[in-house]
């Protein structure tokens, strides 16, 4: 029995007296037409290992067993494990693993199910942990072909833009840092049960082969981004002067933005990645 359509899901929560979970972000897909839109978006094939987040009941996992190698779902509720046992009962593709997705070795998964080729993930997030889920990906550099996920609108927007823009900050340089963003649906909260209160959608993340510019000290460029934007009033040069994470004088750091060739009063919401990734250069040539 699929599951995306209310009447569906309803029996399923209803026969298994299943409370939903705020603290969970628990917001189950009901529409059958975004579930089937997210995989294909997803571009799965029975080539692919699927690592999931976030089940839920199976809604969308039914779909990925069907389209996929294999599958992997992480769910941190132990409630709704039973469930995704009898829901999924019919494939024998899928592991589910009963574990918080921030404690995961996803590396070790990659590795073990997909012997270490790039895999794809496929959620609709749980949204209070977003930022975490995706940067954990990236950062750890788990093998990532391409990630698509369903995310609160406005995180989506944050995702895509560039500087300029009251959006732009360091999620934007991290995801385009390590990938080409692009809103692949919009989804209103109808979608959903229960329904949220913000707007949703659907982004695919393509991990770039190259990161598309050279940086000799990734961390360090990380430390100037968040310096830059956690005083998102002050100057560039005050605001890395002010920060725990920079070590370096306000000389030094003066003429390094001299040298990237931006004026004494540029503010750090200016600029591009690749200028980020210049000043970050200096900085790490500086003995
Ligand atoms: N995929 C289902 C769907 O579309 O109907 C459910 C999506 S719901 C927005 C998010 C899911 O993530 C919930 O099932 C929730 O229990 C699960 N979840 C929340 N925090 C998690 C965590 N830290 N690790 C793994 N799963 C988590």
């Amino acid at each position: 029995m699929y599951l995306s359509n209310p009447t569906n899901t309803l029996a399923v929560i209803n026969k298994h007296e299943f409370v939903f979970q705020k603290k969970y972000g628990q917001n189950f897909l009901i529409d059958e037409g975004i579930v089937e839109k997210i995989v294909r978006e997803a571009g799965v094939t029975k080539e692919d290992f699927v690592l999931e987040i976030g089940p839920g009941i199976g809604t969308m996992t039914q779909l990925l067993c069907e389209q996929a190698r294999e599958v992997a779902a992480v769910e941190i509720d132990t409630k709704l494990i039973p469930i995704l046992s009898e829901t999924l009962e019919n494939y024998d593709n899928v592991t589910i693993i009963n574990e918080d997705i921030l404690k995961v070795d996803i590396a070790k998964l990659a590795q073990e199910k997909n012997d270490g080729r790039p895999i794809k993930v496929v959620a609709n997030l749980p949204y209070y942990i977003t930022t975490p889920i995706i940067m954990g990906l990236f950062e750890s550099h788990v093998p990532i072909d391409s990630i698509t996920v369903m995310v609160q609108k406005e995180v989506a927007d944050r995702m895509q833009v560039g500087p300029g823009t009251k959006d732009y900050g360091a999620l934007s340089l991290a995801v385009q840092y390590y990938s080409k963003p692009q809103v692949v649906i919009n989804v209103p909260p109808e979608c959903f049960i229960p329904r949220p209160n913000v707007g949703s959608a659907v982004i695919r993340l393509e991990k770039h082969a190259t990161c598309p510019v050279e940086v000799e000290d990734e961390r360090l460029m990380f430390k100037i981004i968040r310096a830059s934007f956690n005083q998102r009033r002050k100057t560039l040069s005050n605001g890395l002067n002010n920060s725990p994470e920079i070590n370096f004088s306000k000389e030094q750091i003066n003429a390094a933005i001299e040298e990237l060739g931006r004026g004494a009063s540029i503010r750090g919401e200016a600029l591009t990645l690749e200028e980020f990734a210049k000043l970050s250069n200096i900085f790490s040539n500086i003995k």
